[in-house]
């Protein structure tokens, strides 16, 4: 990361004043730099805290990959290690946690939850199952949150908890010792009360059931159901019912998956800035967790969910023109995290959008709806507070924000919503004060924001996209310009011209091009290196998913092996079908050219999908045919019958078969010169 005081250089977008500490407490962010490339965010918080507790009550070593690096998780980490449980780290590897009833006991030093609201929550309901003494404490931003709602429930199971005055702020004191259950429904919609609930309810006599009106984030109970707990949980209207009884729980390997309501802030960034396009790998998406994205889309946003395994997916998301304002439903997003940024989103917007229902938002971590007021306002739009509703009227489009200096008021989420109104609001610089708090849910927000808007953006994703440019004609950065970026998908049997006419169309067009055949032909040639049945759809999966594949303008290397003339061979060309004819295969290089397509802001693509699955919004697509005999001509070195054999399987497969798009132009290349074919394609573009 740079370092440096004033203003940001050009084709950069931040610059920083230090306060010596992991984040610096002002920055400054230019506009109007688009964002470009592939970026994973830390750990999801609420899944860390939780993995860390249950490790903690296991009986035996779990180990977790992926926990979030902010302070509010390390918090949660110190704090079980003052519980008795053996917790070992390095600076990138696992997490190690020895935990069990045996170990844990009431901490004779109060524990310091620093900024964390869902840490102390949680926390106090492992500590109320403790026999002794526990004092939970906070920071100032903190220790003005209510914790009666924590305090109420645990005191009828047997933990009196007291804190000052009437909502039991912190410091909370918890007399832990015998519990015994209770049937609880919690005042509001709250994941942090009902898992404070079932952590004591892990250690009571008899049955607890929390009761929701509306259904909120489920990772407690479908994680102590992964370390065998005894639990239950039924669908109850828009609800839900979890009974569990007293458990003992098993250790575990976790791997905590990226956390969604970070990756908003990218995907709100990508679609208000131009030229835009970002892909935000492995973050955990479940339901309750990325309602955002259904919100981005009522509001016309170019934003793409891709499944990924274990519940989580990739967010691909692009500008693709100005928003307009909808109505929010607080139960499209439950723990109102995301709303910040969404009231970014809306302030550029074309009409009032509505947050329904968010009076929750003035306990946060600040008084998040007086600071949305402020902030809204400041970037030059209206906001009113009508009701328990968030009203925004929008300016229309991005570049009208005003940039305008900004404090956090100790609130991460309202620095970082702050940050990408500054990178939408055109050309100009905005002023971020209070901007270290960052650091307590994303210590490497600037580090990612240098590299997604920095000038070596464009590269930045060649690790696992599948694709770089090696051509001088294609060595610059993909037009930034919307207008200028295009998408033309070529499809046609093998030896129908697709190669030749790709090439010298990307040329003329000043594009990218991928050979998605190669591709395919570099995870067959992997097979069979490593004598692995092309068949094999698992063994072949896993090279799809792990290999490394940069396909060049003329070169093909997988794993770093140069392999484009290998991957011509009779034995290669011989086992490609079968391998692309693999549903598994398929969904895995699918997703590669996708990305690609992303981060090159669009290019030639040619292969047998193209215009079907991988790309079925193209802006041209073309079909090319030719003649058998011309056909087995031009493909010369395959052995006698070969072309034939492919195509065949090519067209027969179940999986995504060679098709004609029915909005393909259909162009018959037999007997035609290449010049003459790029000629008539350009016509269509
Ligand atoms: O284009 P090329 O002939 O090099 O493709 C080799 C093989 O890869 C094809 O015969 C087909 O089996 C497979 N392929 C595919 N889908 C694509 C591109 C190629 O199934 N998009």
């Amino acid at each position: 990361m740079t370092t440096q005081s004033g203003h940001p250089k050009p084709g950069d977008s931040v610059s920083e004043n230090t306060g010596g500490g992991p984040l610096p407490n002002t920055v400054t962010i230019r506009g109007a730099n688009a964002l470009r490339g592939t970026v994973r965010t830390p750990g999801d918080k609420s899944i860390s805290h939780r993995a860390l507790l249950i490790a903690a009550l296991a009986e035996g070593t779990s180990v977790i990959d992926g926990l979030s690096n902010g302070d509010d998780v390390a918090r949660t980490r110190n704090a079980i290690a003052a519980l008795g449980a053996e917790v070992t780290f390095g600076a990138n590897g696992p997490v190690v946690v020895t935990g069990g009833r045996e170990r844990l006991h009431a901490s004779a030093k109060a524990i310091d939850c620093a900024n964390s609201g869902t840490g102390m929550r949680l926390l106090a309901g492992v500590v109320a199952g403790l026999p002794g003494r526990t004092v939970l404490s906070g920071d100032s931003s903190l220790s003005v949150r209510p914790m009666d709602r924590i305090a109420e429930p645990l005191g009828l199971m047997g933990a009196p908890v007291n804190g000052r005055g009437e909502h039991c702020l912190p410091p909370i004191t918890i007399d832990g010792g015998a519990l015994r259950g209770i049937e609880w429904t919690p005042p509001v919609a709250s994941a942090q009360i009902k898992s404070c609930v079932l952590f004591a309810g892990l250690a009571a006599a008899g049955e607890t059931v929390v009761r929701e009106a509306v259904a909120t984030r489920a990772h407690t109970e479908e994680m102590l159901a992964t370390a065998g707990a005894d639990i239950r949980v039924e669908a109850d209207g828009a609800g839900r019912v979890v009974r569990l009884r007293a458990s003992r729980l098993e250790p575990h390997h976790f791997n905590v998956p990226g956390d969604p309501s970070q990756a908003a802030f990218w995907v709100v960034a990508a679609c208000l800035v131009p030229g835009s396009a970002v892909t935000v790998e492995h973050v955990y998406a479940g339901p309750e967790r990325i309602g955002f994205v259904a919100v981005l889309q009522a509001m016309g946003a170019d934003v793409a969910v891709v499944p990924g395994p274990e519940g989580t997916a990739d967010l691909v998301a692009r500008f693709g023109g100005f928003l307009d304002a909808t109505v929010v439903e607080a139960s499209a997003i439950p723990s109102l995290d995301e709303v910040p940024v969404l009231a970014v989103a809306a302030t550029t917007a074309r009409g009032t959008t509505t947050f329904k229902d968010v009076a929750e938002l003035r306990i946060k971590e600040t008084d998040r709806l007086a600071a949305l007021v402020d902030l809204v306002t400041a970037l030059g739009a209206r906001a009113e507070i009508v009701g328990d509703d968030l009203q925004i009227e929008g300016l229309g489009a991005p570049d009208r924000l005003a940039h305008t200096k900004s404090e956090s008021r100790g609130d991460h989420r309202m620095a970082m919503a702050a940050t990408v109104a500054a990178l939408a609001g055109g050309a100009g610089d905005s002023v971020i004060a209070g901007f270290e708090v960052v650091a307590t849910s994303y210590p490497g927000f600037l580090d990612d924001l240098h590299r997604l808007s920095g000038p070596a953006a464009p590269s930045a994703a060649i690790r696992d996209v599948g694709a770089h440019a090696v051509a001088p004609v294609t060595n610059r950065a993909p037009p930034t310009d919307p207008a200028q970026r295009v998408l033309i998908a070529i499809d046609g049997p093998a030896g129908s011209g697709k190669s030749t006419v790709s090439k010298l169309l990307a040329a003329r067009l000043g594009l990218e091009r991928l050979d998605t055949g190669a591709m395919y032909r570099a995870v067959a040639w992997a097979a069979l290196e490593r004598g692995i049945d092309p068949a094999d759809g698992q063994a072949v999966a896993a090279i799809a998913r792990n290999a490394r594949l940069e396909i060049g303008w003329t070169d093909t290397r997988i794993d770093g092996v140069d392999v484009s003339t290998a991957i011509r061979t009779p034995e290669v060309s011989q086992a490609v079908s079968v391998v692309a004819a693999i549903p598994a295969v398929r969904y895995e290089l699918v997703q590669r050219q996708r990305r690609w397509a992303v981060e090159h802001g669009g290019g030639v693509v040619e292969g047998r999908d193209i215009g079907t699955v991988v790309f079925p919004r193209a802006d041209v697509k073309v079909f090319l045919t030719a003649s058998a005999s011309e056909r087995t001509r031009r493909r010369r070195d395959e052995p006698p019958g070969g072309v034939a054999r492919r195509d065949r399987i090519d067209s027969t497969r179940a999986a995504s078969p060679l098709a004609k798009a029915d909005d393909a132009h259909l162009l018959d290349t037999t007997g035609r010169n290449v010049e003459d074919v790029v000629e008539e394609v350009l016509t269509w573009i």
